[in-house]
């Protein structure tokens, strides 16, 4: 959320407040993770610089908001934006991202005693989709549970919300509360195209039963003659492993898959995402995190559909040029990361990315992979990691 807002954030300062007085001078780093307390007028000269020089990149990128995210060899990536909030919305078509890659529904749902209805749902559904325009906006269907509690519902606690009943294993035993969502997405552009996701995908069976609701609330829609959407493709969330094994079990009935990195990441290596005890843990360079991506990029293109990331692994330039190598078609990321990742993948060379994707899938360590990233990042855009 912070970073959708552009607001630099720190977490895990755990003594701070017993280090710094209240109105005491400081400097926060939201890039290197510090918070600097009183600094030295030295400290406060080279923050300085660093703005300066970051200041001058931004603008730098903004003459790229025109052009289009392909590499040198002009392999074309699709650049879009992650949506979490109806304000973000503004920020899309400044940052040149073509188009709305995950619009979080599950904020609307958030601190309030009801549900949304359906015209309230179509009326935001149809913004997302209005600022979207000339290019698709992705409906990501409700992603309540794990990191994503609402407080009001009487939901019973349980011990491991991440493992528990959540996104779709909650929507698909309120098939009312589902339906209303898909009937309102389906709303959001009559006549026209919309595209919906489904988070955590776990199992076949679960894909083909939320296709199936949402073939009920279309013939539904066509048959009270409500205006709904002509086209609507479907694509399933890639982020529990499972899905990824059976990647090619799901692919005959998606129109493209999306790779949610952040939970992929969580699940493959058993480390909560939110807790920082086990961070060191959570590497979206693991091997067996790249393997499981490489997987899905390599059956979405058997079975001829698309395929996107919409994790927080898109949004970090270090790891452009895995993403690249590895072959996905579409990055979405925070609208403030947009021109950076553009940036990223104009300076990259396709044929050179892929080989250096074999050459990472040989690593054995998330924490080798992560520097030899590091370093390729270095040399071809060093603006953009210094
Ligand atoms: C993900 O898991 O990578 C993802 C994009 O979904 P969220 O962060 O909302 O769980
Ligand atoms: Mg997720």
């Amino acid at each position: 959320m912070a970073r959708s807002l552009n607001i630099p954030a720190v977490v895990g300062l755990h003594e701070v407040l017993d280090q710094c007085e209240s109105g005491a001078p400081v400097i926060l780093d939201g890039y290197a993770g510090l918070l600097v307390v009183h600094p030295t007028e030295q400290t406060r000269y080279e923050y300085g610089q660093i703005e300066k020089r970051r200041h001058e990149v931004e603008v730098s990128l903004e003459a790229l908001r025109d052009t289009p995210g392909a590499t040198k060899d002009g392999r074309k990536i699709i650049l879009s934006a992650n949506v979490e909030l109806p304000e973000d919305l503004p920020l899309i078509a400044e940052s040149g991202a073509e188009g709305i890659g995950l619009y979080r529904t599950e904020f609307l749902f958030l601190n309030r005693v009801h549900f949304p209805g359906e015209e309230e749902q179509t009326n935001i559904y149809r913004q997302v989709v209005d600022a979207s325009r000339p290019h698709p906006a992705i409906i990501r269907t409700l992603d309540l549970g794990g990191d994503k509690l609402p407080t009001h519902l009487g939901l019973d606690p349980e011990q491991n919300p991440f493992l528990g009943w959540r996104a779709i294993r909650y929507c698909l035993e309120k098939p009312d509360v589902f339906k209303v969502q898909l009937r309102a997405i389906c709303r959001s552009n009559p006549g026209g195209k919309v595209r919906v996701m489904f988070p955590m995908i776990a199992t076949r069976e679960e894909l083909s039963s939320a296709l199936a609701i949402l073939g009920e609330a279309r013939e539904e829609l066509k048959a009270a003659g409500v205006p709904a959407a002509e086209v609507v493709e479907a694509g399933a969330m890639i982020e529990v492993p499972s899905a990824a094994l059976i990647v090619d079990h799901l692919a005959p009935l998606v129109q493209f898959f999306s790779i949610g990195t952040n939970d992929l990441t969580q699940y493959t290596l058993a480390a909560d995402r939110t807790n920082e005890r086990v961070a060191s843990l959570y590497q979206p360079t693991h091997p067996a995190v790249l393997s499981l991506i490489r997987m899905v990029v390599e059956a979405a293109r058997r079975h001829d559909i698309w395929v996107g990331v919409c994790g927080e692994m898109a949004a970090d330039v270090v790891m452009t040029p895995i993403l690249v190598g590895l072959g996905v078609d579409e990055m979405s990321m925070g609208s403030v990361a947009v021109p950076r990742v553009k940036k990223a993948v104009q300076s990259l060379h396709y044929g050179d990315c892929q080989k250096l994707s074999s050459e990472l899938l040989s690593m054995d360590s998330g924490e080798q992979i992560r520097q030899r990233l590091q370093q390729v990042a270095q040399g071809a855009y060093p603006e953009l990691v210094g």
